[in-house]
């Protein structure tokens, strides 16, 4: 029998060159074949997630090469690579990676939005999937009512949606207790058996070694042991251990979604833009006030929910579904993020909504952006000042975040240049408040990222998407 992936040598060094250099992987060679059930396992910062991220494709190796079929995975084009996510492999995450602002179902389908198919079809695939995991009541809720184990169910009929022949799972039942695990575990050995789903799934939880065909032993990068797995799923003991959610990086998640259309890109990276913009306003919240938090504020951001909504649930009481800030914060919040929202949709238009005198609406320089996103920024981060910063530092603060808007300097060169002191050509802030401003102008720039501006996707919504997609198919059709 052929293998679907073979790894030879391979190799991979994170910031390579640097003084933080550090090799992840050390020659490892493995080949993985149709219908089998591989696990790699091995302590955490061993290299697991490295290694899967190579066979996605999401990482690339050196040296050393990486095949999955025929083609070597580091030499697919964008094109390939898109194309490779779409149908060949599916992947699962320890964290789920759901949108929480879109429903159950429309979770399942999304992958079948980018195929353009039809929405009665994915809508009627997707229940399919959702009767088969036992959640299809939940279909029109929120991932955020659903638990943990049902969380990944829905993660796990997303992945399947596009009938990949790879499941790529990495530690997708690390964050559930023993009983969703044994559960979710269920539903991968039953795809492996039933589906003949080939299924590479990373743990470090020697308690579900039973599951594989074959175990891959991984400490420091390097594949000690590889065992056959005789006795497979005699026992599967309970799991105790709970792990955190890694977290995302805006970089990671480009490289997944490379191919895509900025709206869809929108769409799949709002988690993140939210996280931001929770992390921004945090103070003293327990972990689930502040998943509480960052589901509301993404749904505040795609703006499908009010400003008086949004009020009134970071006010409410934790124990009523809140977040729990008391009046004040909850309002001062509210305003600050929506002169983000305003500044950011300010600083991302091109043209002058006004006309003029010939009719024509005029770019809008930079520079003038520049002095208006500056304004704002003295009165949100200097209302506590009792002098406020004179001419020529506001000149200097100006210029920096021209730079800023403008791409001349990244995120760390602007926030130096404005903790920098007034005698060394800087504009001179203490510390918190440089940190405060250079956080508000990112904040500004991200959650314009990836949002067109001609579409005004964010005021569109996404009922209005899948209709259009649904016109653009029956155009196709009729
Ligand atoms: P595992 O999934 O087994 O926990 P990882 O593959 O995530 O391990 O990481 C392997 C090693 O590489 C760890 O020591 C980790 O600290 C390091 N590492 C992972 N990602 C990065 C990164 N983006 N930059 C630098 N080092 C990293
Ligand atoms: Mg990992």
């Amino acid at each position: 029998m052929k293998p679907i992936f073979r790894l030879k040598n391979l190799n991979f060094t994170y910031n390579e060159g640097k003084t933080n250099e550090y090799q992840a992987l050390v020659n490892v060679s493995l080949e993985i074949f149709p219908e089998e059930f591989v696990i790699l396992y091995g302590p955490s910062g061993c290299g697991k997630s490295t290694l899967l991220n190579v066979i996605a494709g999401l990482e690339v190796p050196a040296p050393g090469t990486a095949f999955v079929y025929d083609q070597d995975i580091s030499e697919m084009t964008k094109r390939e690579q898109v194309e490779y996510h779409r149908k060949t492999v599916g992947m699962v995450y320890q964290s789920y990676n759901l949108i929480t602002s879109l429903s159950v179902l429309d979770n399942v389908v999304l992958p079948q939005i980018f195929l353009n198919r039809r929405k009665r079809k994915r809508d009627q695939v997707g229940a399919e999937l959702l009767e088969r995991f036992g959640i299809r009541k939940q279909a029109d809720k929120l991932p955020s009512e659903l638990s943990g184990g049902q969380q990944q169910r829905i993660g796990i009929a997303r992945c399947i949606i596009n009938n990949p022949d790879i499941i790529l799972a990495d530690e997708p039942v690390g964050n559930l207790d023993s009983v969703s695990a044994k559960n979710v575990l269920g539903i991968f050995k039953d795809l492996n058996e039933r589906e003949k789903k080939t299924i590479v799934l990373v743990t470090h939880n020697p308690e579900y070694l039973s599951y594989g065909d074959r175990i891959f032993y991984l400490k420091d990068g390097i594949i000690i042991k590889e065992e056959i797995n005789k006795n497979k799923n005699i026992e599967e003991k309970k799991e105790e251990e709970k792990t955190k959610a890694p977290t995302n990086e805006l970089q990671n998640l480009m490289r997944t979604y490379q191919g895509l259309s900025p709206e869809q890109i929108n769409i799949l990276i709002m988690p993140y833009k939210a996280k931001m913009f929770t992390h921004h306003f945090i103070t003293n919240r327990n972990a689930e006030e502040t998943k509480i938090f960052e589901d509301l504020m993404q749904r505040y951001l795609m703006e499908s929910v009010g400003q008086d909504d949004f009020l009134d649930i970071l006010n409410r009481p934790y124990t009523e579904g809140g977040v729990g800030f008391d009046v004040r914060t909850a309002r001062k919040i509210s305003s600050r993020v929506e002169g983000i929202m305003q500044m950011s949709k300010f600083v991302y238009q091109e043209r002058r909504q006004s006309k003029n005198e010939q009719g024509v609406h005029e770019i809008f320089p930079v520079e003038e952006k520049a002095v208006i996103l500056t304004k704002y920024l003295l009165e949100v981060c200097f209302a506590d000042y009792k002098t406020k910063p004179n001419e020529e530092e506001v000149k200097r603060l100006e210029k920096a975040v021209f730079e800023r808007l403008s791409e001349k300097i990244s995120k760390p060169e602007m926030y130096e240049i404005i903790d920098r002191p007034f005698k060394e050509e800087g504009v001179g802030l203490n510390a918190k408040t440089a940190r405060s401003v250079s956080e508000e102008v990112e904040l500004t720039l991200i959650l314009g990222f990836g949002v067109s501006q001609n579409r005004k996707f964010l005021d569109k919504k996404r009922e209005q998407m899948y209709s259009a997609l649904d016109n653009k198919q029956q155009d196709a059709t009729s």
